[in-house]
């Protein structure tokens, strides 16, 4: 899948998408590197099975939200609209199965308490708190297979949790941070919480940013006198 194709249209081989119906069958990808058999989007985690007589596709959560696709249930017909919310409960359900199922097999083989705290935490709050995130990262290995920290959920969103983040070191820091969204990361980097590692990389983009700025003023210089003197004369009308 090119890089530059920004925009996931129908694949034309699955005609009216209502035609297709939900099998009720769902993927949930730990490596967050499924794609969509409708419209092709890359790193998806969870996928929907649907089916037209004997085809069957994968298709990701943003197509399930697209296009009207029904299913049988209980023997009766569901609608599109009714059909969504049963993938709905079953995508939830099907989440923190994954992620319980996860913790639990890292800590039945490790010794460190923690891990087994981590799991009682996920199971009554559906997320991690930064701390608990950390130690569970830092122990994933153990599994030796691929797993995308990103199927956790971590908060950052309170006070306490930011600070929590803030307190872990470095290395435990750069480990949650892998798992964050954008909108978390920007919200701890403005903290000044972001991990030496991401803080290095920002300060040389801002350089560069800089020496790209500094290089378009200087041609603004070259512009005709008369053009630099507005702003000139406007601080002298306000003053
Ligand atoms: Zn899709």
């Amino acid at each position: 899948m090119p890089m530059t194709r920004m925009r996931y249209m129908l694949n034309h081989k699955v005609g009216d998408p209502k035609e297709w119906s939900y099998s009720w069958a769902l993927q949930d990808d730990q490596t967050i590197s499924t794609h969509c058999d409708f419209c092709g989007q890359p790193e998806q985690r969870i996928t929907y099975e649907v089916t037209r007589a004997e085809e069957r596709l994968w298709i990701c959560q943003r197509c399930v939200g697209r296009y009207p696709v029904g299913g049988m249930l209980n023997g009766s017909r569901l609608q599109p609209r009714a059909a969504r919310a049963q993938v709905h409960g079953l995508t939830a359900r099907l989440k923190q199965q994954t992620c319980h199922e996860i913790i639990k097999e890292i800590q039945r083989i490790t010794t460190d308490p923690g891990i087994e705290e981590a799991l009682v935490y996920f199971d009554r709050n559906l997320q991690l708190s930064p701390q608990r995130a950390a130690l569970l990262f830092a122990a994933l290995p153990l599994l030796r297979r691929p797993i995308d920290p990103r199927i956790f959920d971590v908060q950052t969103r309170s006070t306490q949790h930011q600070d929590e983040f803030g307190a872990l070191d470095d290395k435990a820091r750069a480990l949650v941070w892998s798992a964050l969204s954008p909108l978390q990361c920007r919200r701890l980097a403005s903290l000044g919480y972001a991990p030496s590692a991401v803080r290095r990389a920002t300060s040389r983009k801002a350089r560069q940013d800089t020496i790209q700025v500094t290089s378009s003023r200087m041609a603004d210089l070259s512009q005709p006198a008369g053009w630099n003197q507005r702003p000139i004369s406007k601080e002298q009308s306000a003053s």
